[in-house]
Order: structure tokens, then C-alpha cells, then sequence
């Protein structure tokens, strides 16, 4: 039963920072540390961005809860760290890899020849947010889960 239990930890974890991540892009990354987070919406010329520093941000709370459950012996704290983690790296495939392509052989490995509706949807939803260069208006702050319309646009092309 504890196996179940911690499954079902790492998965709410994991929608939860889907949850984190739409909330801090609209409300923070678009607002107070919009300084971070204009060089991702305004094409940097150098590899790294400073937007690149949220990864560095949204690392804290799940090496905090590994350390933390890991020192205390508290397992579910230790899922919550690896839906965390699973979450990070979901996000670093799809919006570092598939959508910016950042690591061009990666992109080929995995996503060039994909004919996945979700992730031609996902490009778009994405694409939609980067239409806009500042910091207010926009849209698709979410990564995974988007507007609906956004699978409709990827059906008709
Ligand atoms: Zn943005
Ligand atoms: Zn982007």
C-alpha cells in the first residue's frame, strides 16, 4: 500500500508544479522578476539566458525535499522531491528541447520525427506565449496543459 501511496505523492507533485510553474510565469516571471525573464521573450544572443535562472529556483524545493525526507526518514517527502524532479525534467524536455531546440541532437533523438498531436499542439500553445515581447498581455503561461483550442489548431494543419 505505501508503494500506491507514494506513487499517487509523485504524481500530485508532478500536476502540482504544473500548477507552480503557470502561477509563477503569469504572476512573477511576468511581474516582479520580469528582469529575469524579458531575455527568454526577446531572443538573447549568448546560450545561456538569465531566465535560465528559474531552473536554478524550482531546483531548491526538490533538493530540499530529498535532503530533508532522506535525513528525517520521511519517504513521502522524499516523493514529493521526485515528482518534482520528474516535473523539471518534463519541462526541461519540452520547453528546452522540443520547443527552443537548445540541444539540436536531442531534438532529433527525440522529437523530430514525432507526429504527436499533443506536442504539435504543445509548440503552438507555446509559440502563442513567445507572440508576445513584454511583460504584459500574453497568454499560455502553463507548459503542459493548455488551451483546448490549441489541439484543434494542430489537427487542422
Ligand atoms: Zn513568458
Ligand atoms: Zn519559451
Amino acid at each position: 500500500m505505501e508503494i500506491v501511496l507514494n506513487l499517487m505523492i509523485v504524481f500530485f507533485a508532478f500536476w502540482a508544479m504544473e500548477f507552480v510553474a503557470w502561477f509563477s510565469h503569469k504572476y512573477i516571471m511576468h511581474g516582479f522578476l520580469w528582469i529575469l525573464h524579458e531575455d527568454h521573450h526577446n531572443q538573447p544572443k549568448g546560450f545561456l539566458q538569465k531566465n535560465d535562472a528559474f531552473f536554478l529556483i524550482f531546483a531548491i524545493p526538490s533538493m530540499f525535499s530529498f535532503i530533508l525526507g532522506a535525513l528525517l526518514n520521511i519517504i513521502p517527502l522524499i516523493s514529493v522531491g521526485a515528482g518534482i524532479l520528474l516535473y523539471g525534467i518534463a519541462y526541461f524536455l519540452m520547453h528546452e528541447i522540443l520547443v527552443h531546440k537548445r540541444y539540436k541532437t536531442l531534438y532529433n533523438l527525440l522529437f523530430k520525427n514525432s507526429k504527436s498531436r499533443y506536442l504539435k499542439a504543445l509548440l503552438k500553445a507555446h509559440y502563442a506565449h513567445h507572440k508576445h515581447l513584454t511583460k504584459d498581455g500574453g497568454e499560455s503561461f502553463g507548459m503542459l496543459i493548455f488551451h483546448p483550442k490549441y489541439l484543434k489548431l494542430a489537427k487542422e494543419k
